[in-house]
């Protein structure tokens, strides 16, 4: 625990804590929804969204690294049981129980607007009163608005294939 790192923050840290371990728990939620994901989906395109879809797995497992570091340098405990996730998570788990990739991408994309959402409110609640904090939370919410232009690209793609066979069906 970092005294100074906690003495310096002009803030609650307790709902700070609080805040950090309900984005870990997303971040966790949000790991297992893309990398289950990637595998059960069936559709077009697979092949090329898949690898992506699993690169975003791992940029959220790195999230969940950032954040519990931060949650132990300011002398907070991160959620220790899986158990916890879905009690702290704000953005809900979305089960790929339909596997059809643009079902799947939909829900990808849900969870990435929820996760921009999350690190607007830390980086707004840390800002100018917790710097390490608001450099951190800018820095994932930069990851997250990739994730849902990467996402919102490959939908309007598979629109575009479907415009175009009902465009060919037609002549
Ligand atoms: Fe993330
Ligand atoms: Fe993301
Ligand atoms: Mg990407």
């Amino acid at each position: 625990m970092g005294k100074k790192s906690v003495s310096i923050a002009n803030l609650d840290v307790e709902k700070l804590v609080q805040m950090l371990n309900e984005a870990l728990a997303e971040e966790w939620s949000a790991y297992y929804q893309y990398w289950i994901g990637a595998r059960v989906m069936e559709g077009p395109m697979r092949s090329e969204i898949e690898s992506e879809l699993l690169l975003h797995a791992t940029e959220e497992l790195a999230h969940a690294e950032l954040l519990v570091d931060r949650i132990l340098q300011l002398g907070g405990t991160p959620l220790l049981n899986p158990a916890q996730w879905p009690k702290f998570a704000k953005c809900p788990y979305e089960e790929p129980t339909d596997p059809y990739i643009e079902t799947v991408l939909v829900q990808n994309l849900e969870g990435e607007r929820c996760a921009i959402q999350r690190y607007e409110e830390i980086a707004s609640f840390t800002n100018s009163k917790d710097h390490a904090t608001y450099q951190m939370a800018v820095q994932i919410l930069n990851d997250e608005i990739e994730h849902e232009q990467d996402i919102e690209d490959f939908l309007i793609d598979i629109n575009r294939m479907k415009d175009d066979i009902r465009k060919l069906r037609m002549c």
